[in-house]
């Protein structure tokens, strides 16, 4: 029913009004009609879609009404509505389903639609691809194509095809490729989705070649493979694993216990390698063991695993591994283990083993409190035999005698060479000294038969030095040492002998060690003085020099006599330290008693050895030059007898250098020694100092008496000065007088004193009454005159006595 007032403002939606009114308009100036889709508001308040249809009505050529209906199209409309919401939704998944995917024409293969997926995987923007097919677009070939096709099943289907597309730059892509005939939009179309298997393709490329690669190191390495059970202990492998365990080839393969061929002594060490490695998995399980050890020809089998599977109370269920045979490298290592624990040719034991097993036996010794002898054995006569046959008859000797150290010993003896003839024998469990000299007596015997060389027969000896541990409780080389030592001491009491290491005499000498280290820090201490003894002129009561004589002054026991001290130095080091002191202080004296007015020799006592020394004269005449204020006849050398004797073509030749020199040399201790008189002419002597043992026998011994006069007269011969030493008495100064010597040292003159007492003592000694008569007497008998000293020497010493 017509409503009275304005139809648009009544009833249009306030947003459709102006459009309502324009078209309205425009119908009324152009007089037609009109029809759009508006909302408009009801009575009831609803706002509807309808469609409001007019037109003008025209009366005499003009528009006089509008007339028009209005439907109620709201339901049709909202079901557009959502259709088109639906279907924009459905484009938006489409383009946003992660797989490519897209619509073709069945007819010509052109793109209807793909998605964004198809854009990223092809490469090529959809803009682009709608409109052309894959062949134009490059993405395959129409050979490919033809292929596609082939595959689809007749209800037009086809279900992950595999092919290889050229996305754009050229790239290929391995993928899988569904279809699905359909129709849309009333178009055959094919419906496709892409798989992009491209990285899984590669990635299973990559495990193959890793496979392939594995068991073709496998074989290479002729890897056997295993699997063992742990709880049951069954293991189970491959055909190489099983041939490593003597199967033979075509035969059936059946699961093993694991300890099958193998030792009783190597199951625990492999179970203690499962527990490891079942605590520490980043290692493998690693263990080498020789299976089926009863044959020579048994193999060393090396076996790298790991568990992979643990049962839920952590116990290791399986493990998986392989194994290699490592024979060669095994007895490889057992040739070098050989090479560096035995010695090459004999086969015996070497340093390195020796040592070891020495440590060892020294630890069974003490803890079953028995003795272990350690003996050193030395062959007697062995070079000579190396000399005459030659080295290679020389080795085979040193095999014999191997094997008879072997035979004549017990299975738990140790022999070891130790190079050249020189063997070291270790004798555990011996009760006592006599059960090892046993045991050295039969080594003894069986080295000394006889020996077939070739065509040769030979015999060597043994000489043998031995310690017994711990009564000798030295260390390991300690005892080598002393065995040594005590092989020494059999060599020097003449072979062919065994001798046992006399720990008492190591201590003395340890001792003497000990001492010569506190004489050397008393020498560098100042401790050792030089005391003066004179020497004088019985006839003229002139003292004519002095004999400088080496005091300790030892800060606790006082001043000791060389007695103390200088058989120590013997044949030392020392000795020569000790008589360069001596010689530079006995230079100080000598300077001393300048100063006091004194121009008086001293004389020094020289040890053999150091006189024996080349080069000696020469070192003597650089300290001279390095004390010219002294001259060198002030300076005088004792030598005993012996010294002289020891070498006497280098003793003369040396006095000879310090005659040279213008130092005086006196023969000391004279008679004591065994001077022939064809030596005695050889050396270019000054003086014969008589020992004081047949000085002071001589008035009660005719025999002591017949030398001093011996030693007299043949100073005289050879035109050397004489001097007696020792007199302790006035009477014995009387004879010597008589007899002809007239120089003379002795307690009975003065002691040895120091050099300060000794200056005061010169200052005031008188000779006795008795000598100056004696002297005055026989100078009267003499015809030929005494030995005289130098002549300017006692003028000096007269002027020196009269100040
Ligand atoms: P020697 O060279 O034959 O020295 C003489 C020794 O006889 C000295 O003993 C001296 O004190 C002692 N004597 C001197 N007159 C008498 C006497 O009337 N009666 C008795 N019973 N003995 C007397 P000393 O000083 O104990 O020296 C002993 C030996 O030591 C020396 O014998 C000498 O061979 C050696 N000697 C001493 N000092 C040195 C030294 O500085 N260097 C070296 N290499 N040897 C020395
Ligand atoms: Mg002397
Ligand atoms: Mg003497």
């Amino acid at each position: 029913a017509p409503l009275p007032g304005d139809y648009v403002a009544t009833f249009v939606a306030p947003a459709w009004q102006p459009v309502l009114r324009q078209k309205i308009q425009d119908g009324i100036q152009r007089q037609i009609g009109w029809s759009l889709e508006i909302e408009i508001v009801r009575a009831d308040g609803r706002t509807i879609w309808a469609r409001c249809s007019g037109e003008p009505v025209i009366e005499n050529g003009r528009v006089v009404r509008l007339r028009g209906v209005t439907l109620d199209i709201d339901e049709a409309k909202r079901a557009e509505q959502l259709l088109r919401q639906s279907e924009e939704r459905f484009a938006r998944i489409f383009q946003l389903l992660p797989y490519p995917m897209g619509l073709t024409r069945r007819s010509n293969g052109q793109y209807l639609n793909v998605n964004t997926a198809w854009e990223e995987v092809l490469g090529i923007p959809r803009e682009e691809a709608i409109g052309q097919s894959a062949i134009s677009l490059g993405i395959y070939t129409p050979q490919q194509r033809s292929e596609l096709m082939a595959a689809i099943t007749p209800e037009g289907r086809l279900t992950s095809h595999e092919c290889e597309m050229t996305v754009r730059g050229g790239g290929k892509r391995s993928i899988l490729q569904s279809m699905r005939a359909t129709d849309f939009d009333g178009q055959d179309c094919w419906l496709f989705a892409l798989h992009d298997i491209t990285e899984r393709k590669r990635a299973e490329e990559w495990v193959r070649e890793r496979e392939e690669l594995l068991s073709l190191t496998i074989s290479a390495a002729a890897l056997g493979l295993w699997d063992w059970d742990l709880p049951n202990g069954m293991v189970t492998g491959d055909t190489r694993w099983h041939a490593m365990y003597g199967l033979k080839p075509g035969a059936p393969v059946k699961a093993l216990h694991w300890t099958a061929a193998i030792g009783p002594a190597d199951a625990p060490r492999i179970l203690k390698e499962v527990a490891r490695h079942s605590t520490h998995l980043e290692t493998p399980f690693d263990a080498t063991w020789r299976i089926d050890q009863t044959r020579a020809t048994g193999r060393w089998i090396r076996s790298l695993g790991k568990i992979v599977r643990f049962g839920a109370d952590g116990m290791p269920l399986r493990m998986v591994g392989v194994s290699m045979d490592v024979t060669a490298q095994s007895e490889q290592e057992e040739r070098l283990q050989r090479l560096a624990h035995y010695d090459a040719l004999t086969g015996l034991a070497n340093r390195v083993l020796l040592a070891q097993t020495l440590e060892h036996a020294m630890q069974q010794a003490r803890n079953k409190h028995s003795l272990l002898g350690v003996a050193y054995l030395d062959l007697d006569g062995f070079k000579p035999v190396n000399d005459r046959l030659g080295h290679e008859a020389g080795d085979q000797l040193l095999v014999i005698v191997a094997t008879r150290l072997r035979h004549a010993l017990r299975a738990m003896d140790c022999v070891a060479r130790l190079g050249g003839d020189e063997f070291v024998l270790l004798l555990p469990g011996m009760g006592q000294t006599e059960d090892c000299e046993r045991m050295l007596y039969r080594v003894m015997e069986s080295i000394a038969a006889p020996y077939t060389l070739g065509t040769e027969q030979v015999s060597v000896t043994a000489s043998i030095g031995y310690t017994l541990y711990p009564q000798d409780g030295s260390d390991a080389d300690t005892l080598l040492r002393h065995a040594d030592q005590a092989m020494y001491a059999a060599k020097q009491a003449g072979r062919n002998r065994f001798h046992q290491f006399d720990t008492a005499q190591e201590r003395a000498s340890q001792q003497v060690r000990e001492q010569l280290v506190q004489m050397q820090d008393a020498l560098t201490a100042g401790e050792f003085v030089l005391y003066l003894q004179p020497k004088v002129d019985m006839r003229l009561g002139t003292v004519v020099g002095a004999e400088a004589l080496a005091r300790w002054q030892h800060p606790e026991r006082g001043v000791l006599s060389p007695a103390a001290f200088l058989p120590l130095l013997q044949h030392t080091e020392l000795e020569f330290t000790f008589d360069a002191w001596v010689v530079v202080s006995a230079l100080g004296l000598v300077r001393t008693l300048l100063a006091a007015g004194l121009v008086l020799p001293v004389s020094i006592n020289i040890a053999a050895p150091h006189l024996q020394q080349p080069g000696f004269a020469k070192w003597l005449a650089g300290l001279l030059e390095r004390h010219p204020d002294i001259a060198p006849s002030l300076l005088e050398l004792e030598i005993t007898e012996t010294a002289a004797l020891y070498n006497i073509h280098m003793v003369a030749e040396t006095l000879g250098a310090l005659n040279k020199l213008g130092i005086r040399t006196s023969l000391d201790d004279f008679g004591t020694g065994y001077s022939s008189l064809s030596y005695l002419r050889r050396l270019p002597l000054h003086t014969l100092k008589i020992d004081q043992s047949f000085v002071q026998g001589m008035l009660a011994d005719s025999g002591d008496l017949a030398i001093v006069q011996g030693v007299v007269g043949l100073a005289r011969s050879f035109n050397y000065s004489v001097i007696a030493e020792g007199v302790e008495t006035v009477e014995q100064g009387e004879k010597l007088l008589q007899l002809g010597c007239t120089l003379a040292q002795g307690y009975f003159v003065a002691r040895p004193m120091p050099v300060l007492a000794f200056i005061d003592w010169a200052a005031q000694w008188q000779a006795p009454q008795a000598w100056q008569i004696r002297g005055a007497a026989d100078s009267e008998l003499q015809t030929t005159a005494d030995v005289e000293p130098e002549p300017e020497l006692s003028i000096l010493q007269m002027v020196t006595l009269t100040q």
